[in-house]
């Protein structure tokens, strides 16, 4: 499944197969997510003996599904071998989003989210990875609109599976998901963002900044220390010119009592207007590891403080909330973080 048409077809043309079958194969799997070879109805019987012989198809299972009774969002458990992830479904007025992993657990140590607390099993392959579109999407009749990879892990220390991933489900006889629905969201690694700008990826890009100060970023996530936002930010500004419109936003989580003081907003709005990004506000959902989520005036305080000097920032609520499926909550109950 992790394989391009490009690369199907040169594999059956090897063998000795018609070319048209890479097409018909690549749409069982990816348009019609049929995974079952005999299930392939219009690829003979011989032909569907030499796939099975020679590729490996997708085995995943659903462990665990939580639906939400106030929302209807829903988080949905998967295990891939030992590798357990999960993705959750965000249904809205417009557009229905999955959010997925991209490694089982993450190396990175954000002091706010609970997936950095569990142990790390690694990098989900780039089927692994569209496992969890293609098997959430099979459970409703609504089409899924908008993928954003902000699961579980870092997308910049798994970039290949991950861009490979996404050229997938935007492919034309596939999903065919514009590829402005599609969102990947780092933390800051800088080699990544470089390698996504020189590539000219056009993909949107969530930096999950948190902080705009650097002695409070350091104490929010680690990464700060090997890849200094600041230094992000001015690659960014220099590069500029390769972003589309729209395609550059910030992640920013609500914490009280520690980044949306009004110097934070000053800071904030500064950089969201230099690189003409978009803001999401994020309040924490929870109480966790000391921190906790800022009460309903000072959101709003930091919001308006911002969309009155012109940035675009949107305030979101957090849905998937009652099923610890938002930002920052991807342990489930199933994963046992360790400080929980
Ligand atoms: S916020 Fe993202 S990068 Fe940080 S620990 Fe959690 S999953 Fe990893």
């Amino acid at each position: 499944m992790s394989l391009t048409e490009e690369e199907l077809q040169e594999s059956l043309l090897k063998d000795g197969h018609k070319k048209f079958r890479a097409r018909q194969l690549f749409q069982w799997l990816h348009l019609k997510q049929v995974f079952d070879i005999r299930r392939m109805t219009n690829l003979k019987a011989d032909f569907q003996d030499y796939l099975l012989d020679k590729f490996i198809f997708p085995d995943f299972k659903i462990l665990n599904e939580r639906k939400s009774p106030t929302d209807h969002t829903a988080k949905y458990l998967f295990a891939f071998g030992k590798k357990q992830v999960e993705a959750v479904w965000l249904p809205y007025q417009n557009r229905q989003s999955l959010c997925i992993s991209v490694q089982s657990g993450c190396s990175l140590n954000c002091s706010f989210c609970a997936t950095g607390k569990i142990d790390f099993k690694g990098n989900l392959s780039a089927a692994e990875i569209l496992a969890q579109v293609y098997g959430v999407q099979q459970l409703y009749s609504r089409r899924i609109t908008n993928v954003v990879f902000m699961g579980m892990g870092e997308p910049f220390y798994n970039y290949d599976s991950v861009i490979r991933a996404a050229n997938l489900i935007a492919h034309p006889h596939g999903m065919n998901i514009s590829r402005r629905r599609i969102t990947l969201s780092t933390s800051g690694v800088f080699t990544g963002i470089k390698r996504f700008i020189e590539e000219n990826q056009p993909y949107r890009l969530a930096l999950s900044l948190h902080a705009v100060f650097p002695e409070k970023r350091n104490l929010l996530m680690d990464i700060e220390k090997k890849f200094p936002y600041e230094e992000v930010l001015e690659y960014l500004r220099a590069n500029r010119k390769k972003l589309q419109p729209g395609q550059l936003m910030f992640e920013y989580i609500m914490i009280d009592d520690t980044n949306i003081f009004p110097e934070d907003a000053k800071e904030l709005t500064r950089w969201a207007k230099l690189l003409n990004a978009k803001v999401n506000l994020i309040p924490m959902n929870t109480e966790f590891n000391g921190m906790r989520p800022p009460p309903q005036e000072k959101i709003n305080m930091f919001w308006k403080t911002l969309v009155k000097h012109g940035v675009v920032a949107v305030n979101r609520k957090s849905p998937a909330k009652d099923i610890d499926g938002a930002c920052g909550m991807l342990a489930g109950k199933y994963l046992k973080p360790s400080v929980l």
